[in-house]
């Protein structure tokens, strides 16, 4: 048997909405510049501390009611942001749902 490929561990993070672990891609970053500004960041390279959610609304809504996007960004979070992330959830290629289209 060829064994070209090994097994790459890939990255989880847990989602601050729904506290499940997800491979990072898969989730949406938020991120505490050095600055203090809560920003999304969708390349994930920002440097700062940064928070996970799933891409849901439903994750979203329990990050931010239950302020957990807070407590682990450590930091208020603008409410245009909570605008801005679900924007972002809405444009996300959602996978599996629109396949061969
Ligand atoms: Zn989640």
């Amino acid at each position: 048997m060829p064994r070209g490929q090994k097994v790459r561990k890939i990255p989880v993070r847990i989602c601050v909405g729904c506290q499940e672990a997800r491979p990072k891609k898969e989730l949406i970053r938020i991120v505490r510049t050095p600055e203090g500004e809560v920003v999304l960041d969708p390349t994930g390279k920002k440097s700062g501390r940064g928070a996970y959610v799933c891409p849901s609304l439903d994750c979203l809504e329990k990050a931010w009611k239950g302020k957990h996007l807070e407590r682990a960004l450590k930091a208020p979070i603008p409410p245009e942001l909570a605008e801005t992330l679900r924007e972002a959830v809405r444009n996300l290629p959602v996978p599996g749902r629109s396949r061969g289209g």
